[in-house]
């Protein structure tokens, strides 16, 4: 499966950042640019689940999205989600 990639969002360091929008699988993928010293211009990708970095560069990893199934008994997971408040960075 393919991922779901959400819009690029661009950092002021022209860091590219997108973020698969598929259930369970919501990995980020940042797009770094750098120069080198010798002024070479270089740029590879990282890939991140929550903030563990589990890749860089290479090819994308599979998407480990979820299948969703309508009517799920039980198992009612609840997601919390820590909102409000200024976070810093
Ligand atoms: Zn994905």
């Amino acid at each position: 499966m393919n991922h779901k990639w959400s819009e690029k969002t661009r950092a002021p360091n022209g860091d590219s950042r997108k973020v698969c929008t598929r259930e369970g699988c919501e990995i980020v993928c940042v797009s770094r640019h750098r120069i080198e010293p010798n002024g070479r211009q270089d740029h590879y990708k990282e890939w991140f689940r929550g903030s563990a970095r589990i890749q860089i560069g290479g090819n994308t990893p599979a998407c480990e999205a979820v299948e969703v199934r309508v009517g799920t008994a039980g198992a009612a997971v609840q997601f919390t989600l820590a909102r409000g408040g200024s976070d810093v960075g």
